[in-house]
């Protein structure tokens, strides 16, 4: 029988630094009162991140096509190959976005799409090597395990000689798309087509061992059990296991550029139900979703950031989660089309998360694709000041999720 003592002596050893147990996490997760929860993965945040700064980023989700073979059931976003709505940018579009995207202040574009059939190494290697010689200042942070055993099948290539050839033309950073829900169970109901939970990690791996490192994600929401959440943590522990015996240290901030190696953090959301063949299934509650956080930082010893889904859960929730163990936001999202398709409304603009972040008590800061602070706002006298940049609220699914071209940013008027 489990008593409040247990459940108090497993918090106080995670809030400590100590590792605590798939079946520790998953009775935290299930049973710890609410505020002994955060209040102990708070202290694992202040460990990590002891100043007390919680980081944003400014970048652009640029989408290169809507067509994709592989039909997640989850997804609003893709169209079949020949569907009439389907669609695919030219480098001249992506560039255009770019630079629309550098002109508002961002640091890292992602570009994402579907599983386009053609598109092979060939087509990602010219993707980044272009966007790299226009702009080089941009980090690019895109694109995830499923494109890279994509595109390694269709120009017959082996994992590795992908990531090396895409990480050769530019890619920067993979970001922790796909992960959905790692397990078998909850991840066939998903993504019957997609690649098995170990295969996801497995290419990950393959990544960290190449110098690339990345995010890792968790989509919550769609029916999965309170184990099956934590089974997903547990898949990425051990993963990123790997990537500390190699030598790649997680720390806190890094120097800029600075190598950290594996996963940097952490970011779950929570599923959206519109426009997709699961519609209708239950979503995670917000408190489901602020007990997973606090778990998830109690779990991931060995991760340095976690990241909070204000596009998904809505501020006010993406606002207590800074109380549960969270140190960032994520970004503004310039553009974003595939959450929003399937029904993420949130929008927010700089002003707004800057102030999110110092009325929970925190320090806002600017950060990088490696969470190195750009610029750090201590008083109100240092948030950045072009009102074009702070006053630009997230763009929720331009028409047709992106479709078209020269379809220009909805910019605020600032007068
Ligand atoms: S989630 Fe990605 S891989 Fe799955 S259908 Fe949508 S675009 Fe395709």
């Amino acid at each position: 029988m489990t008593t409040n003592g247990d459940i108090d002596s497993i918090l106080q050893r995670g809030a400590e630094g100590g590792r605590i147990t798939p079946d520790e996490a998953l009775l935290l997760y299930t049973q710890a009162p609410l505020h002994a929860l955060g209040e102990a993965a708070d202290t694992v945040r202040r460990r990590w991140h002891p100043e007390g700064i919680v980081t944003y980023i400014i970048d652009r989700n640029i989408n290169y096509t809507n067509v994709c073979v592989t039909a997640c059931r989850f997804c609003a976003f893709y169209r079949a190959p020949k569907h009439h709505e389907g669609w695919s940018h030219g480098m001249d579009e992506i560039l255009r976005r770019c630079a629309e995207a550098v002109e508002l202040g961002a640091t890292q574009v992602m570009l994402q799409g579907g599983h386009h059939p053609e598109y092979g190494v060939e087509y990602y290697e010219s993707l980044f090597s272009g966007v790299k010689a226009a702009f080089p200042q941009l980090v690019i942070h895109s694109i995830g395990p499923s494109e890279i055993m994509h595109m390694a099948k269709v120009s017959d290539v082996s994992i590795d000689e992908a990531i090396a050839r895409i990480k050769a033309a530019g890619l920067d950073s993979i970001a922790g798309a796909g992960a959905e829900m790692l397990p078998a169970r909850p991840r066939k109901a998903l993504a019957p087509l997609k690649e098995s939970g170990e295969r996801w990690l497995e290419v990950m791996a393959a990544a960290h061992a190449q110098g690339i490192d990345s995010t890792a994600t968790m989509m919550m929401g769609t029916g999965e059990t309170a184990t099956e959440r934590i089974e997903h943590l547990r898949m990425i522990r051990d993963v990123q296991d790997l990537a500390v015996s190699r030598g790649f240290v997680p720390v806190a901030v890094s120097e800029k550029g600075a190598a950290i190696g594996g996963f940097r953090s952490f970011i779950p959301w929570t599923y959206q139900p519109e426009n997709n063949h699961l519609k209708g299934r239950t979503q995670a509650t917000s408190l489901e979703y602020l007990r997973l956080i606090a778990v998830a930082r109690l779990f991931f010893d060995n991760v340095a950031h976690l990241q909070a889904s204000w596009l998904t859960t809505g501020k006010d929730v993406g606002q207590l989660a800074l109380h549960m163990g969270v140190d960032d936001l994520g970004s503004i999202m310039l553009e974003e089309n595939v959450i929003s398709s399937a029904g993420a409304r949130h929008r927010s603009n700089l002003h707004e998360l800057i102030s999110m972040i110092r009325t929970a008590d925190r320090i806002p800061a600017q950060r990088d694709t490696w969470y190195a602070h750009l610029a750090v706002h201590r008083t109100p006298a240092d948030d950045p000041t072009d009102e074009r940049v702070v006053s630009h609220f997230s763009s929720i699914a331009l028409p047709g999720g992106g479709a078209g071209t020269r379809i220009n940013l909805p910019l605020v008027d600032v007068n």
